[in-house]
């Protein structure tokens, strides 16, 4: 495969100037994430900080029900409640062994942007967060919670001002500030080699998956079923699994309030290849090739493209994709709430919402694994919100 594509997919489709800061970072993904210094830091810091390995967790009454078994890898129960800080400690670490004082972040809905604040505050690295102005205005929560951690928030008060306009403001910042600035992208998504970069710091998901699995139950998983955003929680748990023919892969994405003219957040579904945010992927976009709004009542969903290796692995049949309503994940959030006492996140819920929906047609004492990226808290407002609507 050429270097930085899947396939067909990938690349790195940028302006000029940033080619410099992302052949400096590809040098440091290729010499220092092997090197034997990193890999002893980042153990540290997982095992010390983030909380890992995070349990694996046979859920017994939902299995019961089921008819066959259902097991959660428990990301929820990582620091700050979901997935996204495995990324943001491996990229901050990075970041430091590069000599860089700064990590840039751009945030929608602010979980990437605390995660980011998180991992630089551990590290005593300074950090500068765009976000839309109308994101700091919904989510004020996740400002404070950054700003209590030392971070900048910078309001873009450009376009929508909603995510789109933060991702061009932080990489103009990038262009400017690259001496001393690593910019810590939130998914596996972007020019290369963020997608390959996200991959190797979320597969250890992956990885103790797959050890937990054999250790506990003497065997691989036959499904395993993550919802798909940017596509990072998913691209983890899977990629250790790739090899591993027998088992079945399932990346869910959001298909919003449902209906064929309804706004959704269902790339790979229902979108088509084109570039965006200097990869080749799949896209939601007109005719035209203008980027359509999404939606998805999950706000980690809410995303009009898709990391590249999801296309690729799409193109190639190793994994599918399936569509999942917003309403079918509200109905997820609460069963799985009620019969496990785990609260998920609304985008966590989407793959737990597959496999009820699924129940009929999984073979009966089978063995799905659920890729559980977040806890269900930062959610709340929102369930209750859609709940009064019915
Ligand atoms: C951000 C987020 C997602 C979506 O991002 P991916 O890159 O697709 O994993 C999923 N789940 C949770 C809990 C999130 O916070």
């Amino acid at each position: 495969m050429r270097k930085g594509y899947f396939g067909a997919f990938g690349g790195r489709f940028v302006p000029e100037l940033l080619v410099p800061p992302l052949a400096e970072l590809e040098q440091a993904v290729d010499n220092i994430l092997p090197d034997e210094a990193f890999e002893k830091d980042m153990d540290q810091v997982c095992r010390e900080f983030v909380g890992r390995p995070t349990p694996l967790y046979l859920c017994r009454n939902l299995s019961a029900d089921m008819g066959f078994d259902v097991f959660l890898k428990r990301e929820d129960l990582a620091h700050t409640g979901a997935h996204k800080i495995n990324n943001t400690v491996g990229q901050a670490l990075l970041a430091r062994h590069m000599g860089k004082s700064c990590l840039l972040a751009e945030t929608g809905a602010g979980q990437h942007g605390v995660a980011t604040a998180t991992a630089a505050a551990m590290l005593g690295l300074d950090c500068i967060v765009f976000m839309g102005a109308l994101d700091v205005q919904r989510q004020s929560i996740n400002v404070h919670r950054m700003e209590l951690m030392g971070a900048r928030v910078e309001p873009v008060e450009s376009g929508t001002r909603t995510l789109k306009d933060a991702i061009n403001a932080a990489l103009r910042y990038w262009i400017a500030h690259q001496s001393d600035t690593h910019y810590c992208l939130g998914s596996a998504v972007g020019p290369h080699p963020f997608p390959l970069l996200v991959r190797r710091l979320q597969s250890i998901i992956g990885r103790e998956s797959r050890e937990q699995m054999l250790q506990q139950t003497g065997s691989l998983p036959d499904t395993v079923v993550a919802c798909v955003g940017g596509g990072s929680n998913a691209i983890g748990i899977f990629h250790p699994f790739i090899q591993d023919t027998g088992v079945e892969l399932v990346g869910v994405e959001a298909g919003g309030r449902g209906g064929p003219d309804d706004h959704h957040s269902s790339t790979l579904s229902r979108g088509t290849p084109g570039v965006l945010h200097g990869t080749h992927t799949f896209l939601l976009q007109s005719i035209e090739g203008q980027i359509l709004p999404s939606h998805s009542v999950a706000p980690g969903l809410d995303y009009p493209g898709v990391g590249p290796e999801h296309a690729f692995l799409k193109d190639s049949s190793r994994a599918r994709y399936e569509v999942i309503h917003d309403r079918q994940a509200l109905d997820a959030f609460n069963l799985l709430s009620r019969k496990e006492g785990i609260i998920p996140a609304l985008e966590s819920a989407h793959a737990v919402a597959w496999v009820s929906e699924s129940r009929d047609h999984i073979r009966p004492g089978s063995k799905v694994l659920i890729n559980l990226s977040g806890r269900g808290d930062k959610d709340l407002d929102i369930v209750r919100e859609q709940m009064a609507e019915v």
